[in-house]
């Protein structure tokens, strides 16, 4: 071994290389390893793991913030001649008053007599610093520079990456065959949309490969479950014990958080804000296999120059660029003897020449098309003078999968575009197998599936309407849980919007508009930020105040409306469970807004909506437009209200109104579409309009005080009948759903499909046209004669 006794300052890939020069060469050497930060780190200070919490509560910031100034001190070579400087040293100052800064003396009083050697590491001004540390300490430093070899390069181009991957799993079934070892063969620079190609070659050719994990804590049950426990107010020691199980891998990293961050004696209340952060910190190392082919990184190249890499993907980002965006800018690292975007962005490129100079059997590829985004090649391929070598033939006969999923592929295009191909042609064969994939569902173990859903089960509305929808997109949604699902500016106008009403009927007299908006403004941004990580642009907060001010003009209305209803109790969001099946179900809901005499006698039902659902009750036997009903079956099942007359139930459209040509101003159009839109039992109608339709779209008198045709009314008896026709519906998804009947089965009602134009499980369901059903409408009351389809 080339490098004298004592430490080699390396980053850790180079430490496992010379490790195993070492081995092959069976010597002993007296070698310490260590990399440029942590000698930085030894030899000036260390800042606790926990300082991040401590600045956070200190500087009341988020703890994402306190770890950027944290890392910025670190960056800092012992000079804090600037603002942002005198800023850090502030941040330093407290963190050693606080006790969150270790020095190493021993360390430093120890090494005067051992030899350093740097390896791998940039002639940086981080580099001469340390070693400035180094030489005021009197040690000898070694830093051995690698002489640069010009190779002949050269670069495979394909037209798609599919081409791409095959032709380097051709080359890598070659080298296998030639007796190549696979520990000695290397996939470097593979992004996320390898990922889905890789696999399907990787199990195609039977090829180990460990792909990175992409695991999120947060994803998973057993985190969720810890944070419930912390909101039910629970000590760390006893979460701990609740969630052990035979399994602990997570359990064991949350463990780790709470000791390294000292959290064990906070009351966990006080650290939930600190979760979603810590969270994010935790990762999970990937297994590493023998005899597996390993995936590297371009850092990694250096270390490598002995194997046989296949550098893919040799695209714009192949050299990272790093952006003058750091907390401490380029101008101030000048003054503060810190490196520049610059300078670093030259030596990554030098590295980058030198590290593909050095390895005679590096194969690099590129393909221009990825999914459905055009890649543009590396600009080294030309200021390297990299030969390119372009490839457009698909070689047919190494792997019998991919030979016919490429057929397929080509059948495709042959039958959709009239695309010819000459392979096509040549090896295409009977029994391809080409459009025989049966998508149906093919059912769960029972046993398995009540086992793992949670008890008692819940559902809700939103549940019952999806299951009747297709069993299979409510199977995808709530068992399998992969939607994922995102609020739109909409969705978070409405819960805007539904906040400041509730505000208001709650707080009667003492409601303030302004503070009420800007509470529950603030309320969205923060769960915004909180939940997604997304902060509000200059045209979400425009709609916010567009959707404000038209909330003032919605208050103002429901204001002359309760002039006219004898109706003057009013109850929010009204939280209405129904234990079912011994307990074993649990049908939840929430009702937006119920008017109601003060005797309780009399009540309404209404809800606020933002999108463009109608009052219609059309199709309710095949699970559509049940919302209402649901509310009348929450309402008849509640001890409060059980035996109240219904007045009426109702939406009450609160959306943004867009003035229409010769439809009146915009207030007239406000007020109309503000009446109350459903149904009105005749009998009542006084009790919630005085002026017996003024305030109710769909209900109007004729000069002799008889009930207009085009009315819509009901009686006591529709609501007993849709009491018991949401109670078969609740019961019908429930048996379904404990049954485990999943099925693929869409509706089309006259015509147009109810159940697929906005769901997201498209991609994965395969459906075809006999997966839809055919219905015919019907309307409420018509006769049931299909009533069981
Ligand atoms: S796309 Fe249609 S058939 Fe497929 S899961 Fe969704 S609703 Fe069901």
């Amino acid at each position: 071994m080339d490098f004298l006794e004592g430490y080699i300052i390396c980053p850790n890939k180079a430490k496992m290389d010379i490790l195993e020069k070492l081995n092959q060469d069976n010597n002993f050497f007296n070698y310490s390893f260590m990399t440029l930060e942590d000698l930085k780190r030894r030899l000036t200070f260390k800042v606790k793991q926990n300082a991040v919490l401590k600045l956070s509560d200190h500087y009341n910031i988020k703890p994402e913030i306190a770890d950027a100034y944290i890392n910025a001190l670190l960056m800092l070579n012992g000079s804090y001649d600037s603002k942002k400087g005198l800023f850090l040293k502030e941040i330093y100052d407290f963190l050693l008053n606080s006790n969150l800064i270790e020095t190493d003396i021993i360390f430093i009083n120890s090494i005067k007599n051992h030899n350093f050697t740097f390896v791998g590491y940039d002639d940086s001004l981080e580099l001469k610093y340390v070693i400035s540390l180094l030489t005021d300490a009197k040690v000898d430093v070694i830093y051995p520079f690698a002489t640069l070899n010009l190779l002949h390069l050269s670069c495979h181009y394909f037209p798609i990456i599919e081409d791409e991957v095959a032709y380097v799993f051709r080359q890598i079934i070659k080298l296998i065959q030639k007796g190549i070892n696979l520990n000695d063969i290397k996939i470097c620079n593979l992004d996320s949309d390898y990922n889905f190609v890789i696999k399907k070659y990787l199990e195609a050719y039977k090829i180990p490969l460990e792909l990175p994990q992409n695991k999120e804590i947060e994803s998973t049950n057993i985190y969720h479950d810890f944070i419930n426990h912390i909101k039910d107010g629970k000590k760390y020691q006893e979460i701990v014990e609740l969630l052990k199980s035979n399994d602990n891998t997570i359990l064991n990293k949350l463990i780790e958080v709470i000791n390294a961050y000292k959290l064990y004696d906070n009351d966990p209340k006080d650290d939930l804000k600190y979760w979603p952060y810590l969270a994010k910190k935790i990762s999970f190392d990937s297994s590493k296999y023998d005899n597996t082919i390993e995936l590297i990184g371009m850092d990694e190249l250096d270390f490598n120059k002995n194997k046989y890499v296949f550098l893919l993907n040799f695209n714009l980002d192949a050299c990272k660029v790093i952006k003058d965006e750091r907390f401490i800018l380029d101008e101030e690292a000048q003054a503060l003897g810190l490196d520049t975007t610059k300078s670093i962005n030259e030596w990554t490129k030098a590295k980058l020449c030198a590290s593909l100079n050095q390895n005679p059997n590096i194969t690099i590829t590129y393909s221009s098309m990825h999914s459905f985004k055009a890649n543009n090649p590396s600009p080294l391929i030309d200021e390297l003078n990299i030969e390119k070598i372009k490839h457009n033939d698909y070689e047919v006969g190494y792997n019998k999968v991919i030979d016919d999923l490429y057929m397929a592929k080509k059948l495709d295009d042959y039958i959709k575009y009239n695309e010819k191909n000459e392979i096509l042609f040549k090896y295409y064969y009977d029994g391809l197998g080409y459009n025989s994939y049966d998508n149906k569902y093919k059912g769960l173990n029972k046993e398995v599936f009540h086992n793992k859903i949670r008890k008692p089960f819940t559902l809700s509305y939103t549940d019952i309407h999806n299951y009747f929808q297709c069993p299979f997109k409510y199977y995808c949604q709530k068992i399998l849980r992969i939607d994922t699902f995102t609020p739109t500016l909409d969705a978070m106008l409405g819960s805007f919007a539904h906040a400041i009403l509730e505000d208001f009927e709650n707080e009667n007299d003492s409601f303030d508009f302004e503070v009420s908006s800007k509470l529950r403004f603030e309320d969205e941004k923060n769960k915004a930020l909180e939940e997604r990580l997304y902060e509000f642009s200059a045209k979400d907060i425009f709609y916010f105040n567009k959707m404000k001010e038209h909330i003032k003009l919605v208050i103002e209305e429901i204001k002359a409306h309760k002039n006219h209803t004898s109706l003057n109790n009013t109850l929010c969001e009204k939280k209405m469970d129904v234990s079912l099946y011994d307990g074993n179900l649990i049908f939840k809901g929430f009702i937006d807004k119920l008017w109601y005499s003060s005797d309780k006698s009399y009540v309404a039902i209404i809800d606020y909506k933002t999108g463009k659902d109608k009052e219609s009750l059309d199709n309710l036997i095949y699970g559509e437009n049940l919302q209402l009903p649901v509310y009348i079956y929450l309402l008849k099942n509640d001890s409060e209200f059980k035996h109240a007359n219904l007045v009426g139930f109702y939406l009450q459209k609160i959306n943004i109104v867009l003035p229409k040509k010769g439809d009146g101003s915009l207030e007239e159009q406000i007020q109309k579409n503000l009446r109350l839109e459903g149904y009105t039992h005749p009998d009542y109608v006084d009790y919630i309009d005085d002026n017996r339709g003024e305030y109710l779209k769909n209900y109007k008198e004729n000069k002799d005080t008889s009930v207009s045709k085009s009315s819509k009314i009901f009686n006591d008896k529709d609501v007993e009948d849709l009491f018991e026709l949401v109670s078969k519906k609740v019961d019908e998804t429930y048996n379904g759903i404990m049954n485990a009947n999943f099925d693929i089965t869409a509706k089309r009602i006259d015509g147009v499909n109810i159940s697929c134009e906005y769901c997201p499980f498209v991609d994965c369901c395969y459906k075809t046209d006999k997966d839809i059903v055919e219905l015919k409408g019907k309307k409420w009351k018509e006769e049931d004669e299909n009533a069981n389809e």
